[in-house]
């Protein structure tokens, strides 16, 4: 009774919540033919219990049409009876870390998404996958290329799918400004801007801290910013030039504080692009057109995201971006397709993270190699 008074509250509560239910009942944007997949609940294991699991995405599970929460996996004694009371999960159902390898003989889970540090995706990533799961690995996909290429090779090794949390690839507006782009309705893009920052609070929390953060602004909201430009053209940066500065060398002496790049294109377009841990605001990208321009302001939020182009406001029914992503994911398991946000597509942004920090340390313009 409690559960689904949780449940249905928060459900309830919610603007994005109001957004599924209307584009349910329009049939909606994501309205695709029905496959066998369908009703079908693959059982997700998750895999750090800290802010985006309990407040977005453990939520979202209540959206999902096709997964369920049937696992955790927690560091945190204290967080086992919560989450067990509030979810239903059963003790056999509940790990740690260093039981975490169990996971392979349990079958209620199918898929494990992994909520960590970002220095910590590779080994989650690579463990689950050795475990014979499916795993989807939050942003930013690891702290190096070079581990992002060890997670591929251990999900393929594995036949294991490997997805990326790129919520924003499933939000409608960014779907429609990626269909707008394509169409050309309003010429080639020329010029990109694009920025996503935040004030960020406690100096102690591990975002601030290199060894498991692998990087500052850029690294956990900058990617934001970096991927629309990619998404947006269709296309790879070839030439990366880029300059940081730092206000506040105590609070920001591992990681960078703000980061402004420039992207070259292979078509010619160039993106101007910044990233910031000091100021609050930047949260936007604008593609101007040979006829006018694409933008979204706010652009990278959970909710409450603002398209328009040249001809005017685009509204959209909001969806759950994690509900969306992880039903995405299913489907692709169930029906044994790649996901179009694959390993591959985090180390395409880590190549481009790692030739900004390059040429933030060179000085100097830098290639982006595959
Ligand atoms: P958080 O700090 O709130 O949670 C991290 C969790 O990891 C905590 O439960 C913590 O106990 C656990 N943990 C295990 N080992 C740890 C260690 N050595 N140090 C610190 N914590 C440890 O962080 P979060 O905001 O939930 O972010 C988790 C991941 O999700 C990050 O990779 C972040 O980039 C990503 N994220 C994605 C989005 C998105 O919109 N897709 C939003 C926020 C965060």
């Amino acid at each position: 009774m409690n559960q689904l008074n949780f449940n249905r509250r928060d459900f309830l509560n919610t603007s994005v919540s109001a957004g599924v239910a209307a584009g349910v009942a329009h049939g909606g944007f994501f309205s695709s033919p029905t496959h066998a997949s369908e009703n079908k609940k693959l059982g997700v294991a998750l895999v750090g219990l800290g802010n985006l699991s309990a407040n977005q995405i453990a939520p979202a599970f209540q959206k999902s049409a096709n997964c369920k929460l049937t696992a955790i996996v927690t560091g945190t004694p204290e967080k086992e009876k919560v989450w067990s009371d509030k979810y239903g999960i059963s003790r056999d159902h509940i790990y740690n870390y260093s039981r975490f390898d169990k996971l392979a003989s349990d079958d209620s889970v199918d898929l494990v998404y992994v909520v960590l540090p970002n220095s910590m995706h590779a080994e989650y990533t690579i463990r689950a996958a050795k475990a014979g799961k499916h795993v989807l690995c939050e942003k930013p996909m690891a702290n190096s290329s070079a581990d992002c290429r060890d997670m591929i090779s251990a999900c393929k090794a594995a036949s294991r799918k490997l997805a990326i949390g790129y919520r924003c690839q499933y939000e409608p507006h960014h779907l429609n400004c990626i269909e707008t782009s394509r169409s050309k309705e309003l010429g080639e893009i020329k010029v990109i801007e694009a920025g996503f920052g935040f004030k960020i609070g406690d100096p102690k929390q591990w975002r601030l801290n290199k060894k498991l953060a692998g990087g500052g602004a850029l690294m956990d909201v900058g990617v934001y910013a970096l991927q629309a430009c990619r998404y947006l053209t269709g296309e790879e940066p070839t030439i990366i030039t880029a300059q940081e500065t730092k206000t506040d060398a105590v609070k920001f002496a591992q990681v960078d504080e703000s980061i402004t790049w420039l992207m070259q294109f292979p078509s010619g377009v160039l993106a101007y692009c910044s990233t910031s841990y000091n100021f609050n605001g930047l949260n936007r990208f604008n593609a101007f057109t040979e006829k006018g321009f694409i933008r979204m302001d706010p652009a990278f939020s959970y909710n409450g995201n603002r398209m328009e182009t040249s001809k005017g406001q685009v509204e959209l029914d909001a969806v759950d971006q994690f509900a969306t992503e992880m039903d995405a994911f299913a489907k692709c398991i169930l029906e044994n397709r790649p996901s179009k946000v694959s390993g591959e597509e985090g180390l395409k942004d880590l190549l481009a993270v790692e030739a900004i920090y390059k040429s933030i340390e060179t000085g100097t313009s830098v290639k982006v190699v595959a």
